[in-house]
């Protein structure tokens, strides 16, 4: 999975003291580190009164890479420059005035040198801040003309100021940047319209801009120029660092995944590989427990190949508050993380005066030791059987201004997966080829509203080379600006002709006690279960249909429009099949007239819509490489290292301890902190017998029979380690 190996790992000593590596030039540090802290300071990010000296006075970078040094930590990432000051001797920008005479960048980068640790400086584009006060000619303008409020236009000249910015900070010795905050806004009012971008606009077009987000041609081609303004405003910031230090790094926080949409101005693979590797976050806070797993591996897909880097912080709720995580929380996050191919950055904010927690620092050690104690088991590449396709164009133009609407799908299926202990892995529209889907046995096609012909004839290329497809919702009833079809473009595939789109989203499904197996394991039968989502109504040409689709009741106020439908009804008439199964070539195509992936993230996610999404897969893919049964709070990542004939099972038990009502945003929860180690049971099965089997953990056990291994866990993380 990860592409360091062993032997890139050996050489990592003498490339971290200085020597090149034997053979050829020294690998950069971002392939042979896998955990590094990033240290910044609390309380400017909501801005800042010049007369407060007591801000930061104490925030010391010699400080700073002794605690990281001690926590085990392989590279830090000092704060630079945020939205309102640098925290070194910057003639471009204002300086934090409670540092005095002090530069936190030349005490950080001379201390590391001392210790071979790379310095990478943290540097803010957008947060508005005291620059954006002082050069209004640098705002992003609404369609309106009026400057939207902290953020900068990437096409106003602001370039040049970031320019200035690396260049004083390249001359420190540094080893690379981790460039933060490239979006452009996330939410209305949307930019650019200021003089600059207009120009550019008319010149690229030939027409003006439009009025605002009309969803039309104009707005495709808006999307399109706010794409591209970010694309090249990093491309030419690298471009400028490059030519300064070419061994110094550039990587741009990302923000190309759910819950991110059109309006941060970013696409997932266009904004993915600007950079050296890719950075993204993945806070509780802002993505959920699953988001953990589902983040790294849409980085992976957005940058195949490379590296990437994860940020994670140490906080409970948000990166400025001074808490910190129990251990087990913080070990359950970053098992996940590694386990999943990333390296990973723990943030740490410092107090208001600049000073470290010791306490967080014991525990990040802890957790960053152990971690690299079971460095050797992230070898080897991912084992996945089910492909969960994203489309960017989808996201725009069926999402638009509610991107959730074309989220749930894509997040339900790859719940259902990682509950299912499916091993799934993430394709994108946006570089997806006939090898790339190969490499999945299924993949799936969550609500994909809008597809190109050149989508669906790589679709077909991929089923009729035996390639397995699960279509769900209202994949392919869209055109390409989001408007409704008379058709739908995968009818070819799917072996059936749309009657017609449904409005109502809470819709049931129905299975006779005699469809084929496992079609219904685990459910009634002939027992109509929600499946909350959207619907189309099928009628079946050259597919089986399987089951009933029911659309709901409505009472006669619902019909009249005096009562609203949010709230799910009881399953009226049957309206079409359920499941249309369709053989295609060497291949198959199983077509659900709902939605249960969108199900499964929605309001009521019952298990019946969940083991329909997994039995789906089962019926299309039934001798999977390694089948894993354990509990639901477990997750699951299967490695093969095919050079020394070894899988590697990781099981990750993240269990949220119980919450209670939160004091406002009800009913939005964040999980709990994870402060035990579970002790569970899990089943391996292979498909061909195992040789030998061991526990990374010495409390783990580990039986192997003919047919695969059972295992008692006893820890946040444990890898179960196969010889085939
Ligand atoms: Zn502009």
């Amino acid at each position: 999975m990860r592409t360091r190996d062993l032997r890139t790992a050996a050489l990592a000593f003498f490339v971290s003291t200085g020597a090149a590596a034997i053979g050829g030039e020294p690998s950069p540090w971002y392939r042979r580190t896998l955990l590094g802290i990033e240290v910044g300071p609390t309380g400017s990010q909501f801005g800042s009164d010049p007369s407060d000296v007591g801000y930061a006075a104490r925030f010391n970078g010699r400080e700073v890479v002794r605690r990281c040094v001690e926590a085990d930590a392989e590279y830090v990432v000092i704060w630079a420059r945020d939205g309102e000051y640098a925290y070194y001797d910057s003639k471009v920008v204002a300086k934090c005035p409670g540092l005095d005479n002090r530069d936190v960048l030349r005490e950080t980068v001379d201390e590391a040198a001392r210790h071979g640790l790379p310095v990478i400086a943290y540097c803010v584009v957008q947060q508005g801040g005291r620059y954006l006060a002082e050069h209004p000619e640098f705002a992003m303008r609404a369609a309106d003309g009026a400057a939207i409020p902290g953020r900068f236009c990437l096409n106003s000249g602001y370039l040049e100021t970031l320019k200035a910015l690396t260049g004083e900070m390249l001359a420190y010795g540094i080893d690379g940047f981790h460039v933060d905050m490239l979006d452009q806004g996330f939410g209305t009012p949307y930019g650019c319209w200021c003089d600059a971008c207009r120009k550019l606009f008319e010149a690229e077009y030939g027409s003006a801009p439009p009025s605002g987000p009309t969803w039309d041609e104009s707005w495709d081609r808006m999307l399109a120029f706010r794409y591209e303004t970010s694309r090249r405003f990093e491309r030419e910031l690298y471009r400028h660092v490059k030519d300064l230090k070419p061994e110094a790094t550039v990587d741009f926080n990302y923000h190309g995944n759910p819950p991110f949409s059109f309006e941060v101005g970013q696409r997932p693979v266009q904004h993915g590989g600007n950079g050296d590797f890719l950075t993204g976050e993945t806070g509780v806070w802002g993505f959920s427990t699953l988001g953990v797993g589902l983040n790294a591996e849409f980085y992976r897909a957005a940058t195949p190949g490379r590296p990437f880097q994860v940020a994670i912080q140490r906080g409970v709720r948000m990166y400025h508050d001074q808490t910190t995580r129990p251990l087990n929380d913080i070990r359950w996050e970053l098992s996940t993380l590694l386990a999943h191919g990333a390296f990973v950055t723990m943030v740490d904010k410092t107090g208001y005066d600049g000073a470290l927690d010791p306490v967080a620092y014991r525990r990040i050690g802890e957790a960053f030791r152990e971690a690299r104690a079971g460095q050797a088991d992230l070898a080897g590449t991912p084992v996945r059987d089910v492909g969960i396709y994203f489309s960017s164009r989808t996201r725009d133009w069926y999402g638009r201004e509610k991107p959730a609407r074309a989220f749930r799908a894509f997040q339900g299926a790859h719940r259902a997966l990682v509950l299912e202990h499916i091993p799934w892995g993430v394709a994108l529209d946006e570089n997806a080829t006939a090898e790339s889907l190969a490499a999945f046995p299924v993949v799936i096609l969550p609500n994909v509203a809008v597809l190109s012909d050149e989508e669906v004839a790589r679709f077909r290329a991929y089923v009729e080379a035996g390639g397995r497809l699960i279509v769900t919702g209202w994949t392919g009833v869209l055109g390409w600006r989001g408007e409704p079809r008379e058709d739908s473009s995968m009818e070819g595939l799917i072996g059936g002709r749309l009657v017609r789109r449904l409005d109502e989203e809470d819709v049931h499904m129905r299975f006779p006690g005699d469809a084929t197996p496992p079609m219904i394991d685990g459910l009634e039968p002939d027992w109509p279960f929600l499946v909350e989502g959207p619907a189309v109504v099928y009628e079946a040409t050259t597919a089986v249909p399987v089951g009933r689709l029911h659309a709901p009741h409505r009472t006669v106020r619902q019909k009249q429009g005096k009562e609203g439908t949010l709230w799910p009804m009881s399953a009226g008439e049957a309206v079409g099949p359920a499941v249309l199964i369709h053989d295609v070539g060497r291949g198959r195509v199983l077509t659900f007239a709902g939605s249960p992936d969108a199900a499964t993230a929605g309001e009521h996610p019952i298990v019946e819509a969940r083991k329909l999404l997994a039995n789906a897969v089962r019926l299309l893919h039934p001798s999977p490489r390694v089948r894993v049964s354990a509990p639901t709070f477990v997750e699951l990542v299967v490695t093969d290292e095919p050079s020394s004939r070894t899988l590697r099972v990781h099981l990750i038990a993240g269990a949220p301890s119980p919450t209670t009502t939160p004091p406002a945003n009800r009913p939005f929860v964040i999980p709990g902190l994870i402060e035990d180690a579970p002790t569970y049971r899990a089943r391996i099965v292979l498909d061909a017998p195992p040789r030998l089997a061991r526990a990374g953990k010495p409390a783990s056990i580990v039986t192997l029979d003919a047919a695969g291994v059972s295992a008692v866990v006893d820890d946040i993380h444990d890898v179960i380690v196969i010889e085939y």
